[in-house]
């Protein structure tokens, strides 16, 4: 399969967010679970002008899944999904939200912090996993597909199965190295705090589920 390129913008971001110090990155489950967040939202939304949309909350959450054993960390959610289009055009840009300008203006005021402040987004992701996968089926479609990136080299798409309509994203854990540890974003106890430090706002249950302890 052909891997096809990120946007110039989007690679330059991410090789910021690959080389980000230590402290700044656990913030990428605030990012994680606030885009799990966000697709629940829209389904909300939807719900609200759709009459055959019925918006029961019991249904909708987000569920964070360490595996040891596998040395991965999932985060699903129950939210709107991506379409194939989407998974393009949403993961593989990055320019349009306007906050890499916004970075490049301050990066030279406040040095690295920055990144630690605002919304990064999915790219933090590659902060602690070497291979990113989403696996996401849209709202309404039958069709699910499978992106997958190990970061500025490129990504690839291909269908594949979900059941339900909504996105998991699977990040496969960094190994550590003598410098920088990576094995605290696959403990329960260091998730949960994290999880309470940035995501308590968070109007959808988020719930663990631990394999592999
Ligand atoms: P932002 O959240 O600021 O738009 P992100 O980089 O965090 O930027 O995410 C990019 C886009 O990818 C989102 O706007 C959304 O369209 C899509 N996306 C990311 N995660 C999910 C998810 N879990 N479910 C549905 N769409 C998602
Ligand atoms: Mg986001």
């Amino acid at each position: 399969m052909a891997k096809k390129q990120f946007k110039a913008e989007s690679k330059r971001l991410l090789e910021m967010m690959i080389n980000s110090i230590y402290t700044q990155r656990e913030i990428f489950l605030r990012e994680l679970i606030s885009n799990a967040s966000d697709a629940i939202d829209k389904i909300y939304y939807k719900a609200l002008s759709d009459d055959q949309l019925v918006f029961d909350k019991d249904n909708y959450y987000i569920k964070v899944k360490p595996d040891k054993a596998n040395r991965t960390l999932t985060i699903s959610d129950t939210g709107i999904g991506m379409t194939k289009e989407e998974l393009e055009n949403n993961l593989g840009v990055i320019a349009k939200s306007g906050s890499l300008a916004f970075k490049k203006e301050n990066e030279l005021k406040d040095g690295h912090n920055i990144i630690g402040q605002f919304g990064v987004g999915f790219y933090s992701a590659f902060m602690v996993a070497e291979v990113v996968t989403v696996i996401s089926k849209a709202l309404g479609s039958d069709e699910a597909y499978k992106w997958e990136s190990r970061g500025a080299d490129g990504y690839t798409i291909e269908p594949c199965e979900k059941a339900t309509a909504g996105t998991d994203i699977i990040l496969k854990i960094k190994e550590n190295t003598e410098e920088d540890q990576y094995d605290e974003y696959l403990e329960e106890y260091r998730l949960r705090s994290i999880i309470k430090k940035y995501s308590d706002f968070i109007r959808y249950p988020i719930k663990m589920d631990v394999k592999g302890q």
